[in-house]
This record gives structure tokens, C-alpha cells and sequence, in this order.
């Protein structure tokens, strides 16, 4: 009979989800820079549409 160790704490911490894909990153900024890159482009997406949009 084996005892399973427990992950340790700190491993799991060290984990930050990406905020796009959800999966774990280990990048300094928690995103994958592709990820990074097509939030960008989809921000831009969002912002030149409200510009676009007619007002009132
Ligand atoms: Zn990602």
C-alpha cells in the first residue's frame, strides 16, 4: 500500500491561468503571448467598433 504525497502548495500556486485560454502559464505576466496577442486583437475589435457606433 502506497501513501500518495500531497502536491505541495507551492507548485499549484505557481500556477497563474491564463486569462484567455485558461490553461497554466508560466510567464512572468500569467499570459501566453499568443494569447496576449489575440486579446489585443480582439480589444482592438471591441474599441474600433464603439468608435464606429453611432452615438445616442
Ligand atoms: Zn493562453
Amino acid at each position: 500500500m502506497s501513501i500518495k504525497k500531497p502536491i505541495p502548495e507551492r507548485e499549484v500556486r505557481g500556477r497563474r491561468l491564463c486569462p484567455v485560454c485558461k490553461q497554466p502559464s508560466y510567464s512572468a505576466s500569467g499570459t501566453h503571448p499568443q494569447c496576449m496577442q489575440r486579446n489585443n486583437d480582439i480589444l482592438a475589435k471591441k474599441a474600433a467598433a464603439l468608435l464606429l457606433a453611432p452615438t445616442g
